[in-house]
């Protein structure tokens, strides 16, 4: 038989998605589960998104479009990001793709040579090991424990690019941990990546505008914006909107980098398709309203899941403030027992979680730190008290 090539080895199925296959099979032998695990928004976009598309739908011209992005949508991107504060770039500098994840595969491809390496935190938004892994780069992980809110240190940064990657890749608001930088944070950490000119920065802030506590987001651009030529800021409809499905993601940096993501573009999607574009750039130039009364939602609810954590003995949770998950430390409770089965580690302890009490979460282990789990606290509002309800019984009854 001839042979695959050898990058295919190393790609894996999202460890996220055997949870919630897992989750599903359960529902569908008539359990009744309650589901914290896929990172979905779970809330509509408005009304205008549906109203451009049907208008966008009779004028379809069903002709290829620009392989950047249509002008309208990276216009509307780059208004977007001057509501935050990004201000200065130009469509040059901007490119599109069928979602941040595929945005970010391409930036791999564009940036990595085999062997190079690329440098992120752990814990880590899982696909950043897999398309590192499947471009085969070497990959430096970044311990950020618990004990440091699963926050990098500029000591830490400092460190790691002395070793001279060819990519740092920060995540902020940060899945699966929730946690978000300070402005002083972010300022520290810039003033490292300015000492070291040969590393390319992505800066994955597709939560950017899921932020609680008035603490506000803050780029390395903001802090220092000669950094620009080098930091390539990604965003994305899904979270915000909740248009996981409609496949958009943005990049803004320096336009050499733009113009090679466009030419990977052209090479395989072509193009967003024309009523997709038309619901992009409804969601970003409309009515602001959904994103910002689920951010409130997500804030509330943050919150009604912290109450639970720091009820719990054993369980450390660093109180998250962006995005909507929470990841706490649970490893007080390995060696434990549950119904008489030995909970070694954190996916025994999501398997019987899930067995026992049709919760599921996703084990730390998916996201590079087995001492903790994830929570997406999505789900719809009447299931978020009984889901939590569950999870303290099932550590009440750890022996
Ligand atoms: N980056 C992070 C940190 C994410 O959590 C996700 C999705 O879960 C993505 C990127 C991918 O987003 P998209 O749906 O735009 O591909």
């Amino acid at each position: 038989m001839p042979q695959f090539a050898a990058r295919i080895g190393r790609a894996k199925p999202s460890a996220i998605m055997a949870v919630a296959e897992k989750a599903k099979r359960l529902k569908a032998e008539g359990r009744d589960i309650i589901s914290f695990s896929i990172g979905v928004p779970n809330f509509l976009p408005g009304e205008h998104v549906y109203a451009a598309v049907h208008e966008a739908l009779s004028k379809d011209s069903g002709q290829y479009g620009s392989n950047r992005g249509s002008d309208a949508l990276l216009d509307a991107f780059i208004e977007h990001m001057a509501q935050v504060g990004l201000t200065g770039y130009g469509r040059v500098n901007c490119a599109t793709g069928i979602g941040a994840k595929h945005v970010i595969y391409n930036l791999a491809e564009a940036l990595l040579d085999e062997g190079d390496t690329i440098a992120f935190a752990v814990p880590y938004w899982t696909s950043y090991l897999d398309i590192a892994d499947i471009v085969g780069a070497k990959i430096d992980l970044l311990p950020c424990p618990p004990e440091q809110h699963y926050k990098l240190t500029p000591a830490q940064l400092d460190a790691a690019l002395a070793k001279k990657p060819k990519v740092f890749l920060f995540n902020n608001p940060n899945n699966p941990t929730g946690m978000v930088y300070t402005a002083a944070e972010i300022d520290a950490l810039a003033d490292v990546v300015a000492k070291y000119p040969d590393t390319w920065v992505i800066t994955d802030d597709i939560y950017n505008r899921m932020v609680f506590d008035g603490i506000g987001y803050r780029n390395f651009v903001h802090s220092r914006p000669e950094l620009r030529d080098r930091v390539i800021f990604i965003d994305s409809l899904s979270k915000t909107y909740g248009m996981p499905g409609w496949r958009v993601g943005f990049m803004a940096g320096p336009e050499s980098v733009a113009a090679a993501v466009t030419t990977l573009n052209s090479n395989h999607i072509t193009n967003i398709p024309e009523i997709v574009t038309a619901a992009a750039v409804a969601a970003l130039s409309g009515p602001q309203d959904v994103p910002t009364q689920k951010c409130a939602e997500f804030q509330a609810k943050r919150d009604q899941v912290m109450a639970v954590m720091d009820s719990i003995p054993g369980i450390v949770c660093p109180k998250p403030q962006g995005a909507f998950y929470v990841f706490p430390d649970v490893s007080a409770y390995f060696g434990k027992s549950h119904e008489g089965k030995k909970i070694a580690n954190d996916v025994d302890l999501c398997n019987a979680l899930l067995e026992s009490k049709g919760v599921a979460c996703v084990p730390g282990s998916a996201f590079g730190e087995p001492r903790g789990l994830r929570i997406s606290y999505t789900c719809p509002t009447p299931q978020l008290a009984p889901g939590l309800e569950r999870f303290r019984e099932f550590f009440a009854e750890l022996n």
